[in-house]
């Protein structure tokens, strides 16, 4: 608002979930019980649930009222009317194919393009988008600029694809890429977003070699806002007309409605390729349903068409991408080492820098997490060596970093939240010293960062 400097949450609250206060005594017991995994809580004990940003926004009383008018027809429902018309206002893609989740859409996307002997290059791979690239047999390879793996290294835009890695791979291997594919914003890099100008040579070289490009889109509403804010050539522009300028560079994408939706669940799968389109409709009716609906009811696509309507109004972006600077921002000024700048989505706290003490192969980021659920109920996600640490033959090395994600789910929580966050954070920073590290009790064969018990040493 012009005049003010304070940023305030551009909505009000009509409909309360009460928090349960737990008490420290509480928690404790209760991190017992959990085997100091914070997968295993109940949701109900977590006073700040910083877990993800993924399905768990607050929908709008528009979104409310689109659930009411949802339509439950097998076929051709009026829901997925309004649904294919808000998804190509933004992203008009010749064919839509609506999904569950993501994940859906990876998963037909590469049983097609995907197979052995093909390789997938994208600024980097979100973790189910690799899976499903490898599942189908074939390679994934991340190629984010240098910047973007260095976490204390701040660049507007760290999430950039490497233009001449992805020529050199494009010249050794052109007849093994089915397609390119470049995540907005990229998530596993820390929600670092890509600028227009990056995307413009990523297409540049494609188009040289004939190579489709396809976003992963799952937060293209915070990343156009980035390219508003940072790029010169773009400041100030309407987000809806960077967004439409995103996807004009596109020759389709995957999408997950439970970020940039601002949907508790959905997603989609688009393209420009007819024959392609066709044959993921095939893989789409024996897995996800007839292609009028997907994995949806009429009500989520109702829903989703709706949020894709809010997500690119820009207060709701300016306080969105503000809230999480803002966490970052009072944190760094007390000392506290962190990934930066902040992502679009979460702050990623540095635990190998906060714990120097503890050493890898005792879980820093899990005894970080533990503490700040011990100290103020906050839920955050260890992404270290507790997640990734364990390599297929049993044995254990330190992952390349250790991170604590906090995901700020959206429209859900305020600003004096925050600043409970901002407090609890800081009374663990404080006596970081007397933070111990933890050994694995107990851990299944796959994916043990959802499942292990730990023990603290
Ligand atoms: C969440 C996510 C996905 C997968 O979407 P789901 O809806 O969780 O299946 C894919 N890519 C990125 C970048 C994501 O953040």
């Amino acid at each position: 608002m012009e005049g003010f400097t304070t940023i305030i949450e551009p909505f009000r609250v009509k409909s309360i979930e009460p928090l349960h206060l737990t008490t420290r005594a509480e928690r404790e017991a209760l991190l017992a019980k959990a085997g100091y995994n914070l997968f295993s809580l109940h949701s109900d004990d977590v006073i700040i649930d910083l877990l993800t940003d993924s399905g768990t926004g607050a929908m709008s009383a528009e979104q409310w009222a689109a659930v009411q008018r949802g339509d439950e027809s097998y076929a051709g429902s009026p829901s997925w009317f309004r649904f294919e018309a808000a998804v190509k206002e933004l992203f008009p893609f010749a064919h839509l194919i609506p999904t569950h989740q993501g994940r859906a859409a990876e998963k037909i996307l590469f049983s097609v393009v995907g197979g052995k002997g093909k390789v997938i290059p994208n600024n980097t791979h979100f973790d189910t988008t690799r899976a499903n690239v490898e599942h189908s047999g074939a390679e994934a390879v991340d190629l984010v600029i240098a910047e973007g793996k260095d976490p204390a290294l701040r660049h507007p835009f760290k999430g950039n694809m490497d233009v001449a890695a992805l020529t050199r791979l494009l010249e050794a291997r052109r007849a093994d890429v089915p397609l390119v594919m470049v995540t907005i914003t990229n998530n596993s890099g820390g929600g670092q977003p890509v600028s227009l100008e990056n995307l413009r040579a990523v297409r540049a070289v494609c188009d040289r070699f004939a190579v489709p490009l396809f976003l992963d889109g799952c937060r293209f509403a915070e990343n156009a806002w980035f390219i508003r804010e940072r790029e010169e050539a773009h400041r100030g522009r309407p987000v809806k007309d960077i967004v439409k300028d995103i996807s004009a560079l596109a020759d389709g994408m995957t999408m997950s409605a439970k970020k940039d939706g601002l949907a508790n669940i959905g997603g989609w799968l688009a393209m420009n390729d007819g024959v392609l389109a066709q044959q993921c409709r095939e893989l789409l009716i024996l897995t996800e349903g007839f292609p009028t609906y997907g994995g949806l009811a009429g009500r989520d696509l109702d829903a989703i068409a709706q949020g894709l309507r809010e997500v690119v109004d820009e207060s709701y972006l300016r306080y969105r991408v503000r809230a999480v600077e803002y966490l970052a921002e009072r944190l760094l000024a007390a000392g506290v080492p962190m990934v930066e700048p902040a992502g679009g989505h979460a702050v990623y706290l540095d635990a190998k820098r906060l714990l120097r003490h503890i050493p890898p192969l005792q879980y820093p980021g899990q005894a970080l997490a533990v503490e700040l659920y011990r100290e103020g109920g906050i839920r955050g996600c260890e992404i270290g060596t507790a997640m990734f640490g364990k390599r297929p033959d049993g044995s254990e090395q330190p992952a390349a970093m250790e991170l604590v994600r906090l995901a700020m789910p959206r429209r859900v929580y305020t600003q004096s939240h925050v600043d409970f966050v901002v407090e609890a954070v800081l009374h663990v920073f404080e006596r970081r010293e007397s933070l111990r590290g933890f050994r694995i009790v107990e851990q299944p064969a796959a994916l043990r960062h959802f499942t292990a018990r730990f023990a603290p040493l």
